[in-house]
């Protein structure tokens, strides 16, 4: 069972809480919502997902409120992605032993997500645990077709 606890914080270290953003992760991170939290620093938290795909499920977030990727500065990623990595190193040493590990992210409705504040899921997973993405494979594109996207893409990067 995750068991819950009011983190609190010094108010310098994060902005107050509105509430009439609705945001729960923003609530969590003000400690105005109890969460169970694994780590934090200046720009992120790591805290256990309510509704785990299967124990050890830990979600890692922004401490500033951004919707998605669109909205969510660079380095606040990579801290994002750096926390992940942490926290899974922690998860294959710990007595959950998992088989593996997905990081996952759902950017968009379309995507899968449902709670609308960017977070970075770091799952535990177990060899015929039954969580999966459901993908219905195409034909596989030609390697010229495979070019001209990667080109597409390369002239939208941003500096
Ligand atoms: P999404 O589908 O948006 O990628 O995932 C949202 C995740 O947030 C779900 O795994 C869900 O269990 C988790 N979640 C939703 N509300 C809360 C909450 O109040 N506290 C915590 N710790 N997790 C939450
Ligand atoms: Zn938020």
């Amino acid at each position: 069972m995750v068991t819950s606890s009011v983190v609190r914080r010094p108010s310098s270290v994060v902005r107050p809480y509105d509430p009439a953003m609705d945001c729960i992760f923003c609530a969590i991170v003000a400690g105005a919502a109890p969460a169970s939290v694994v780590i934090e620093d200046d720009l992120t938290v790591a805290f256990m997902d309510i509704s785990p795909v299967n124990p050890g499920h830990v979600l890692v977030v922004p401490k500033e409120h951004a919707t998605g990727l669109g909205d969510l500065p660079e380095p606040t990623g990579a801290r994002m992605m750096e926390t992940a990595m942490r926290i899974a190193a922690s998860i294959r040493s710990g007595p959950q032993q998992p088989d593996g590990i997905n990081l996952f992210l759902a950017d968009g409705v379309a995507a899968g997500q449902e709670v609308f504040h960017v977070h970075l899921h770091v799952v535990p997973r177990h060899v015929g645990d039954g969580f999966r993405l459901q993908v219905a494979y195409g034909e596989a594109p030609s390697r010229a077709e495979l070019d001209e996207v990667a080109k597409e893409l390369r002239s939208g990067l941003r500096e």
